[in-house]
């Protein structure tokens, strides 16, 4: 579904990504662990395609199911959501004086446009959006607030899910979903990823610091990034060796 080959990326003339391969399959979860500073969010602002962050070698392919191989790169970043991809922000952006369901309901009927299926309507939307909230118990209240403002970090993130739950992508990256979450609140989004995401034609790259959240969303692969490469790939098991040795010695 999803390959990556040689990426190199730079901010500001920075190079950040340096050498990075991965290849994901559908059906697949794959973790990105990693200290601090390796890039890791940078891997998802360059699939998601932030300006700023220059690719300066190297591809991306996207190949959904039933889909025709595409060259990420060339896409814009609504493009790339229309075709599929979604990005769960390590910092959820605020948006004042729009209100969540406004939001939601205008990125879906985009979507839906570009796959020349008719908009929902306000009621129809409201179905989707309360059904989702629900399952991340979510009160449906927050629907009505401006997106994220005033919003925990927790509460942040919950609604990113509710965010993917409605797009309903066939590939996610998910940028530290977990932090800021307390244990019951891990459960539920993890639950939610499970639910979402959990199908043989989607997949997910799952970007965290901590085992935790693996232990509510098994991943098929874990891979350790550090300075702009893959160092190290494994299965479940390398994120429980990752838990108690550190980075350091796993990834030298
Ligand atoms: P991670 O998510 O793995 O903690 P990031 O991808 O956020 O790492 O950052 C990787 C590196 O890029 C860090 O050294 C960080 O300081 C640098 N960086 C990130 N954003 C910018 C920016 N806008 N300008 C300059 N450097 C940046
Ligand atoms: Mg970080
Ligand atoms: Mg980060």
């Amino acid at each position: 579904m999803l390959k990556i080959e040689n990426l190199h990326a730079e901010i500001d003339g920075k190079p950040i990504l340096k050498g990075l391969s991965l290849e994901v399959n559908a059906g697949e979860i794959h973790a990105i662990m990693g200290p601090n500073g390796a890039g890791k969010s940078t891997l998802g602002y360059v699939l998601g395609g932030r300006p700023g962050y220059e690719v300066t070698e190297g591809s991306i392919t996207f190949a959904p199911e039933n889909g025709q191989p595409q060259d990420l790169l060339e896409l814009a970043p609504n493009e790339r959501a229309a075709a599929g991809v979604f990005l769960g922000f390590q910092y959820p952006v605020e948006i004042p004086g729009v209100s969540n369901v406004q939001f939601l309901r205008e990125a879906l009927n985009a979507q839906r446009a570009t796959r020349d299926e008719k908009p929902l309507s306000g009621a129809e939307f409201l179905k989707l959006a309360r059904a989702q909230a629900a399952s991340l118990e979510m009160d449906a209240e927050m629907l009505k607030r401006p997106v994220n403002v005033g919003f925990s970090g927790g509460e942040k993130k919950r609604n990113e899910m509710v965010q993917m739950g409605i797009v309903n992508p066939k590939f996610a990256i998910l940028d530290e979903t977990d932090s800021g979450l307390d244990i019951d609140a891990l459960r539920i989004v993890g639950d939610g990823i499970n639910r979402i995401m959990r199908a043989p034609d989607k997949a997910v790259l799952l970007i965290t610091h901590y085992q935790r959240l693996l232990d509510y969303v098994q991943p098929d692969f874990v891979h350790v990034l550090a300075d702009g490469r893959i160092v190290r790939s494994g299965g479940a098991d390398l994120a429980h060796e990752l838990e108690r040795e550190g980075y350091a010695g796993v990834a030298a």
